[in-house]
């Protein structure tokens, strides 16, 4: 089985839409994906549709932008009823701030001295043809780049607006209790994406004390004995286990170039059914 449980659509910043992720997973030869957009479900619905008819599972997903221990934290939930009426009502409300946050970013990007146009990200982000527009960093990035002020995405957010940047500001929305709260009530589970080595051994217990179900550590910058250790470590905390390439786009590679097998992430797909 091939399995990829991290992607993102154009619902957020991924530059595919919802239906051409699904094609470049069939194209990829994929068995299991499951749509990860940041702060919206709004691309799961697009993608299920598109999957009619293809031997590919689409599981909804969300990633919620929140912080843990002054640090941030980005929560993976799984297995959401993404009709859910207080989840499409977060995903509206994150819209909304980051609508604000990215005037606030371009604010302190002025201040820099580097010109930017709220529309032309806006249109950088592209319509998607999806609703709500979950306007993020890369988007900014593109602007920024288009304005000379910075050769590619990764000298924008080194330069300006990665996470100790001069011009950056935070998307969260909801404390890291929130989140889980609201993707437990959504009927999912809630997955740590990503947890950086240092943060894993010193807030895995905690976090699992506040309700985290699982951990994805299966990814395709972790060496694989790596990940199996932290997998190991998370199955003794009572965790599941999950993994993804968080593809934003073919610049990542094709789909499928990064899979996760079955025997890694076996209990995960039980609890979905797959
Ligand atoms: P946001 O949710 O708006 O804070 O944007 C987060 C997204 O920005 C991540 O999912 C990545 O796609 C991207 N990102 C964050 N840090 C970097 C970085 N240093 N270089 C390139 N992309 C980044
Ligand atoms: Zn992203
Ligand atoms: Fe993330
Ligand atoms: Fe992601």
């Amino acid at each position: 089985m091939r399995i990829d449980l991290h992607l993102h659509t154009t619902a957020s910043d991924g530059s595919l839409t919802p239906t051409e992720v699904v094609a470049a997973a069939v194209a990829g030869r994929l068995d299991v994906i499951a749509i990860t957009d940041h702060d919206t479900a709004a691309g799961v619905a697009e993608a299920r549709s598109a999957a009619d008819g293809h031997p590919l599972h689409v599981i909804p997903g969300i990633e919620i932008s929140t912080s843990f221990n002054g640090a941030e934290l980005h929560m993976l939930g799984y297995l959401v009823d993404d009709r859910y009426a207080p989840l499409v009502e977060y995903g509206n409300t994150a819209a909304s701030y980051r609508r604000d946050r990215m005037r606030g970013m371009i604010e302190r990007l002025a201040g820099l001295g580097i010109s930017v146009a709220y529309d032309d990200v806006v249109t950088l982000a592209g319509a998607g043809g999806t609703d709500p527009e979950s306007l993020g960093r890369p988007h900014l990035a593109r602007a920024i780049v288009q304005g000379g002020y910075a050769h590619s995405l990764s000298e924008a957010f080194d330069r300006f607006i990665g996470n100790d940047g001069p011009a950056f500001l935070p998307a969260q929305v909801l404390d890291v209790a929130g989140a889980i709260a609201l993707i437990h009530d959504a009927g999912g589970i809630a997955v740590w994406a990503h947890p950086r080595p240092d943060l894993f051994a010193r807030d895995l217990a905690a976090l699992r004390d506040l309700g985290v179900d699982g951990v994805e550590c299966h990814r395709p910058r972790v060496p694989p004995p790596d990940a199996a250790r932290m997998g190991d470590i998370a199955r003794e905390h009572g965790l599941l286990v999950t993994g993804g390439s968080d593809w934003h786009g073919e610049w990542h590679g094709a789909l499928g170039e990064f899979v996760v097998e079955r025997s890694l992430v076996g209990g995960f797909l039980e609890r979905a059914g797959i």
